[in-house]
């Protein structure tokens, strides 16, 4: 194996050429702020926000000035949890929280992080196959409760959510709907109305733009208090000057990721369909994490039963692999995710995620293939005497 193939598309993705060369100009000549209402420079970049705000919102079927960017899906979740939750105390209104346990720790922490205030979290367990079912979370509900927070699809596993459902019923008590849709949007097709959110993260870098820029849709009237105080930027939601090439780069990308999502969406479900075959050939008793109909196109978790996740990571240092998610790897923990969809530590810690994008070819999946039957006969050793065949165990030689 000579070529570095990177498999991790989920913890970020390369910055894609096309918008690279549209966020040039901002990084180059187009320096201007765009609160500099002045001058030529700050009209331009102003200009540029403008065209990136509107391409923003109506990839997510919003109107520009529901669009508040910010510094990524961190900011946005923390923005909209803190935010919205310290702006309804001050109404006088409830102080109880609904997140799930397979929430990204941007959404989990923003959301304890509340405690200490007199707010209350309600954590909801997801299914086996990391779905949150809408009636565990109804039944969480109390007349207290102001906010319902659901990830549109999660990282790890990439289950998608049934967020219009989940949508719909905070809708009718009343409630406020934040959904964590960073590792959905320009992957599916999301649309603010039919999931009815009222509050919606995402973030450039998952989708071939920019690391450092992101955005929180707010619908309109939903109370916010900001977390920075400043020049009053976004309506006063974000003060700070505005990453106009981050802001260009995040607009260049959804807009390139809505052209071309369909075709994507079909060829990466049939490459991760066509890697799941080829891992069940090597190791029959490998185990598929999340739903298999409902999960994100380039998504695969699996379990190696009897393998240390990290040991078969460094058997295939040349892939770009991880081992659970890569907020949590290198931890020593197993993901909280893992352990929420009901899998012991022993069997949480044999979990490999691979992350399938738009550079990843077939080529690149029978490559890894080949390199990970190699490490599954090397990692398992010679078979216990007896074991029947097609485990994965290495009946001859070992190779290379
Ligand atoms: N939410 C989810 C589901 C994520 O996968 C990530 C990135 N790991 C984030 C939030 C945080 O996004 P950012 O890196 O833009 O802060």
């Amino acid at each position: 194996m000579t070529r570095a193939i990177y498999l991790d598309h989920n913890a970020t993705t390369p910055l894609d050429a096309q918008v690279l060369e549209a966020m040039r100009p901002f990084l180059e000549e187009e320096f201007g702020n765009p609160s500099s209402s002045t001058h030529a420079w700050g009209l331009r970049a102003r200009e540029a926000v403008l065209e990136s705000r509107a391409i923003v919102a109506s990839i997510l079927g919003a109107r520009p000035a529901e669009i508040v960017f910010t510094s990524g899906a961190t900011e946005a979740n923390n923005l909209a949890l803190k935010g919205c939750a310290r702006a309804l105390a001050r109404q006088g209104r409830g102080r109880h929280l609904v997140t799930t346990a397979i929430e990204h720790p941007s959404v989990i922490l923003a959301a304890r992080a509340l405690e200490p205030d007199g707010f209350e979290v309600s954590v909801v367990a997801p299914d086996s196959d990391g779905t949150v079912p809408p009636a565990r979370v109804e039944a969480a509900l109390r007349p207290d409760t102001v906010i319902v927070s659901v990830g549109a699809a999660n990282g790890e596993l990439g289950t998608i959510q049934p967020v219009e459902e989940i949508g719909e019923l905070c809708r009718e008590h009343g409630i406020v709907f934040h959904t964590d849709a960073t590792q959905a949007v320009g992957k599916i097709q999301v649309d603010v109305d039919r999931c009815r959110a009222d509050l919606l993260a995402l973030s450039a870098h998952k989708v071939y733009g920019p690391k450092g820029a992101g955005a929180l849709f707010v619908r309109e009237d939903t109370p916010l208090e900001p977390l920075f105080h400043g020049g009053g930027q976004e309506w006063g939601l974000r003060s700070g000057t505005l990453n106009v090439p981050g802001i260009v780069g995040l607009g260049a990308t959804l807009r390139l990721r809505a052209a071309e999502m369909e075709a994507e969406g079909v060829r990466l479900t049939a490459l991760r369909e066509e890697l799941w075959e080829g891992i069940r050939r090597i190791a029959p008793d490998a185990g598929r994490n999340g739903h298999p109909g409902r999960g994100l196109p380039g998504t695969l978790n699996v379990a190696f039963p009897r393998i240390e996740a990290e040991r078969l990571l460094q058997a295939l240092k040349g892939f770009g692999l991880s081992a659970g998610s890569a907020c949590h790897s290198g931890k020593g923990s197993p993901s909280p995710t893992l352990a929420a969809i009901g899998l012991d530590d022993a069997m949480a810690s044999s979990c490999v995620r691979i992350g399938l994008g738009r550079d990843t070819t077939s080529d690149d999946v029978h490559e890894f293939l080949t390199a990970l039957e190699k490490a599954v006969r090397r990692l398992r050793g010679p078979a216990p005497p007896g074991a029947p065949t097609g485990m994965g165990y290495n009946r001859g030689p070992v190779p290379g």
